[in-house]
């Protein structure tokens, strides 16, 4: 068992695996309800002055007002940190809204911020629009560089190093020891990939993780939300800047999402084991020149993946020979498989990324990004491997003129 495979959570039950953390986290003493509970409320009714008092000044109360806290986002939010191993979390209205606070909340003007060169569309963007126009210098390296996030960092200076793993789209590594290692500067996860049955980059000596957890985390495609966990000061500190930010979660995606958590464990090994197979099967296609899984003695960082995921995901890329046609023909002529951005739900998704997520990209940043005409990205879900493997041969088949 490596590190990565300890269980990370005591649920009052001892110490257990994530998967049986999922399903005792978030839950109230006394409270005979097994779903989760709903408070649709965007305010509280106190009982006194005083008590009214004491509310507003309080820290992250629990019952005052919905921006503030939420009794049905907090369990959901607790039941993240048991998962990754944090002290607390903090939800939010999106990913993007997470990762817009996590930066905003934390770096002022003519701070310096090191950031991966290959990331989530949306926060590649954040760095290169939002942060030069807040004075906030951002410095982009190769995560995949053993040492290149802390050569990075300017004593003083640099107040986040940012870091995604696995990555959009390519599925590359980030190494989370030497990114836990880094002093002088805030490290931060999206871990979205990853969800925190597969890694917790915590336990590596990572300050913050966070998840878009409208992805596998909600499970379902029913919820656009993010979470953000780390150090009980931390988080207090995002709170503070999250109620005037007002990025805050909504009960009824963190309803959804803590439902979708449950299941989390199940899904999670029946996708990786889908996209296991499917990976198998296209790495034996004429008509791909590469397949990315970490889960594939191919894959470049195929050892670190071994080494700090517990399981491999259920995401794959892969390159079609024939270009932005043969892309173009391939998710077409799928039928179980949808065109959809997104990730981590039942249905299978697949996505052209060079005319989709990464549409905002220069043609030299998709080369930089190793995003091809016929790069293809596959999120898988929960059909039967054969029927979704039959499906993606299939649409192969039908690239070729
Ligand atoms: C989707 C995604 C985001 C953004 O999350 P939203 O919930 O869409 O705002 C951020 N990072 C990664 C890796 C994602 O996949």
């Amino acid at each position: 068992m490596t590190e990565s495979q300890v269980p990370v959570s005591d649920g009052g039950a001892g110490p257990v695996h994530p998967e049986t953390a999922a399903v005792l986290g978030g839950r109230t003493d006394g409270e005979a309800s097994l779903a989760p509970v709903l408070y649709p409320t965007s305010t509280f009714s106190f009982d006194s002055f005083d008590e009214g008092r004491r509310l507003a000044t309080a820290h992250a109360p629990e019952r005052f007002y919905s921006r503030y806290g939420n009794p049905t986002i907090n369990a959901f939010e607790n039941t993240i940190a048991d998962l990754e191993g944090a002290e607390a979390a903090r939800a939010f209205s999106s990913g993007m809204g997470a990762i817009s606070a996590v930066i905003l909340g934390l770096c002022s003007s003519g701070d310096h911020v090191v950031a991966q060169n290959h990331l989530y569309a949306g926060t590649q963007l954040f760095f290169q629009t939002v942060c030069p126009r807040m004075g906030i210098d951002v410095t982009f390296v190769d995560g995949t560089v053993p040492g290149a996030f802390a050569e990075a960092v300017i004593p003083g200076r640099t107040m986040l190093v940012f870091a995604e793993t696995p990555a959009n789209p390519r599925l590359d590594l980030v190494d989370l020891d030497d990114l836990g290692s880094i002093v002088g500067a805030l490290t931060v996860v999206d871990s979205t990939f990853a969800t925190p049955m597969v890694q917790n980059p915590l336990a590596h000596g990572v300050d913050l993780v966070l998840h878009s957890a409208t992805k596998g985390i909600a499970g379902a495609n029913d919820a656009t939300l993010g979470v953000v966990a780390g150090s009980q000061e931390l988080i207090s500190w995002l709170w503070g800047f999250a109620t005037l930010h007002g990025a805050n979660a909504s009960p009824y995606d963190a309803y959804n999402a803590h439902r979708g958590l449950r299941t989390l464990g199940a899904r999670l090994r029946q996708q990786s084991e889908t996209a296991a197979a499917l990976a198998e099967f296209l790495e034996g296609c004429g008509e791909v020149s590469e397949v990315r899984y970490p889960g594939l003695s191919s894959h470049p960082q195929h050892e670190l993946a071994l080494r700090q995921m517990r399981s491999m995901g259920g995401l794959l890329t892969f390159d079609l020979i024939g270009g932005s046609e043969a892309g173009k023909r391939f998710v077409e002529a799928t039928s179980i498989a949808r065109q959809a951005t997104s990730l981590g739900g039942p249905e299978t998704l697949i996505c052209h990324s060079a005319t989709t997520t990464h549409v905002s990209l220069t043609s030299e940043e998709l080369a930089a990004a190793g995003i091809g005409e016929g790069t293809v990205r596959v999120s898988c879900g929960l059909e039967h491997v054969d029927d979704l493997v039959n499906d993606i041969a299939r649409a192969i088949a039908a690239t070729e003129v």
